[in-house]
């Protein structure tokens, strides 16, 4: 579906180091910065390097690497010291998908509602 980094893309920006982030961790095939319009105390974006739309698309072109970005959540959420977080994957504009690379938000730090609005 891609893998190429996309010109028009927001996050293939940050990963390239061409738009500014607060990153808190990156491995070889991730990326964890925070969210500039943060919705928890925590919130943090964790990446793919490569670029995908969305994280079936991903994880379909490339099982490790979704992987890995599941494992740099938990990463997050302990370095966070969070006890309770939520990881949303936004899929398709109808929930509020905005940024088509996909992305994990991992938030916490606050109590939340299930099911989510
Ligand atoms: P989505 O709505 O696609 O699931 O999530 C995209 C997220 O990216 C949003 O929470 C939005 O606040 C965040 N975001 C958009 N532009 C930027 C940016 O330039 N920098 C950072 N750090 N986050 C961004």
């Amino acid at each position: 579906m891609s893998g190429e980094p996309q010109n028009d893309c927001l996050f293939c920006k940050i990963v390239e180091g061409h738009i500014p982030a607060t990153i808190v961790r990156e491995t070889d095939t991730t990326v964890a910065f925070r969210d500039i319009n943060p919705q928890a105390p925590t919130h943090v974006l964790v990446i793919p390097r490569v670029h995908y739309p969305d994280a079936a698309s991903l994880a379909a072109a490339e099982p490790t690497i979704a992987a890995d970005i599941l494992r740099e959540a938990g990463e997050v959420a302990a370095e966070e010291k969070l006890e309770s977080y939520r990881v949303v994957f936004n899929t398709g504009t109808g929930v509020g998908q905005t940024v088509f690379h996909a992305h994990a938000h991992v938030m916490g730090g606050r109590g939340m509602h299930w099911p989510p609005g």
